[in-house]
């Protein structure tokens, strides 16, 4: 059996976002399902759209995912380089085969006379293609125009015929080659197209399985062309469905900052977004929600991948990710919660590590990202501020005495205890004749500014005698 071999070719011209990640995945859990290699490829040949910084984000991003791969621009091996603004040469020598066996020619319209033509097939209701201008130029004219430095591209030729893919998760899809047209091989700056450039690494990288999204469908039959043109063995091919977001068009920026960059800001862990992206498209089965990164490698197939677009559903995302942060040891969620809280600002001097992982462990079955589990925090931290439901409380009649009741039960107590405070709530009730939520709340929102939070006994134990005092005012 052939050992498999995947890869992910991210191009460098933007954030990774949910729908790449979820692709890196996919190939990341079928190698490891099938005991083959993951492979990065940085598709940079696009010169102007392609940023180092991108590429820096997009390497960052994948392995703070945790999809560490085998080979790559930066651990190398043996396809090396991974980069394809390094291998252009390679490309070159396979344009130039291409160009001497007749299967690609040069190409000199002009943006203009393409634009123009372009609008002429649409006026007749023809599918838009190269209408062959430059197919059957004299070779020594064309020869001649190159010399003279004539701008052009390198389209390669296509003939009458169909192109049938046996997509792993399409089933077989079949293409009509009149429709598709000459198309271009080589930019006329001299870098290879993206499509071209990307099946000559996977031949020569021996890509036995192209998992993608299925916006690269379309580029399917040109590549396969392509592969028998260069005599190669076209990879197997499996297009994953289309993610759309809850108003079922297509996930893109109007549905709000879809980066995985956004996500990590944001405090999402990466187990949760991992268990999250795979089962995007992908169902392991009933009540197999949460599930370890083995788990998931266990059962993932191409086979059960759907072949309907995945619906983006930021609650269950939300849902996945509170799981995991309840489940969360403190001192890993205090490594973790590191960054969010300089970043909001939050000042923990004086507190010691025991008090900040007990605060943690307090508050975090009640947030569903980090940084809201930072904005929990802070109410043990800052300076109470009522939110809108505690205002309300506040302004309800006999509140302010039941506060006041319960400071001066409380100054009776040295220290606070969880004991105690059942005593002195027993006595506050007693002397105010209120119960039930009329005595918890005006309590619970003098100390916190909030009306839900963690058990009345841990909210007394994290603030400390001082401070409940200091917020019964
Ligand atoms: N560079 C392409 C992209 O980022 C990858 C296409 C493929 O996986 O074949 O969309």
């Amino acid at each position: 059996m052939v050992k498999t071999r995947v890869r992910f070719a991210p191009s460098p011209t933007g954030h990774l976002h949910i729908g790449n990640a979820r692709t890196a995945l996919f190939n990341y859990l079928f190698a490891k399902k099938t005991g083959g290699t993951f492979i990065l490829r940085i598709e940079d040949t696009d010169r102007e759209r392609s940023k180092k910084e991108f590429e820096d984000e997009i390497v960052n991003d994948l392995r703070w995912l945790g999809l560490d791969w085998e080979e790559g621009p930066d651990k190398g091996g043996p396809f090396t380089p991974y980069r394809q603004s390094e291998r252009q040469d390679i490309y070159d020598h396979m344009i130039s085969q291409l160009m001497a066996d007749g299967k690609a020619y040069r190409c000199f319209c002009t943006e203009d006379e393409l634009e123009k033509a372009r609008l002429q097939q649409v006026a007749n209701h023809e599918p838009p293609r190269y209408n062959g201008k430059c197919r059957n130029m004299v070779p020594l004219i064309s020869r001649s125009y190159e010399v003279q430095g004539k701008p052009h591209t390198i389209r390669f030729r296509v003939e009458v015929g169909v192109v049938e893919v046996e997509d792993l998760v399409k089933g077989m899809v079949t293409f009509d080659c009149d429709k598709i047209g000459d198309f271009v091989i080589r930019r006329s700056d001299g870098t290879a197209a993206f499509m071209f450039a990307n099946i000559v690494d996977d031949a020569l990288m021996r890509v036995t399985h192209v998992i993608r999204g299925d916006d690269h469908l379309s580029n399917t039959p040109r590549q396969i062309l392509i592969s028998e043109a260069l005599r190669f063995i076209p990879p197997q091919f499996a297009h994953l469905p289309l993610i759309m977001g809850a108003d079922r068009a297509p996930l893109s920026k109007r549905h709000g900052d879809v980066s995985l960059k956004s996500f990590r800001e944001k405090g999402y862990l990466n187990e949760a977004v991992i268990n999250y992206l795979a089962h995007l498209g992908l169902s392991y089965g009933e009540g197999k929600d949460i599930l370890s990164i083995d788990e998931l490698i266990e059962g993932f197939a191409l086979e059960k991948v759907s072949g309907s677009p995945a619906v983006f559903d930021m609650d269950r995302l939300n849902w996945i990710n509170s799981h995991y942060i309840r489940n969360c040891e403190p001192k890993k969620l205090r490594g973790l919660l590191l960054l969010h809280l300089v970043k909001a600002g939050v000042n923990l001097a004086g507190k010691s590590v025991e008090w900040i992982e007990d605060a943690i462990d307090a508050v975090k079955g009640e947030a569903s990202t980090l940084s809201e589990l930072v904005e929990h925090l802070k109410v043990f931290i800052d300076e109470v501020k009522p939110d809108d439901e505690a205002l309300a409380i506040l302004k309800e009649s006999g509140a302010f005495e039941v506060i006041k009741a319960f400071r001066e039960e409380f100054e009776k107590e040295r220290p606070i205890t969880a004991e105690r405070y059942k005593s002195v709530s027993e006595r506050v009730k007693a002397r105010l004749s209120v119960k039930g939520k009329a005595l918890f709340m005006p309590l619970r929102v003098a100390l916190t500014g909030r009306t839900k939070g963690p058990e009345m006994e841990k909210v007394l134990a994290l603030l400390g005698r001082d401070e409940v005092l200091k917020r019964l005012i």
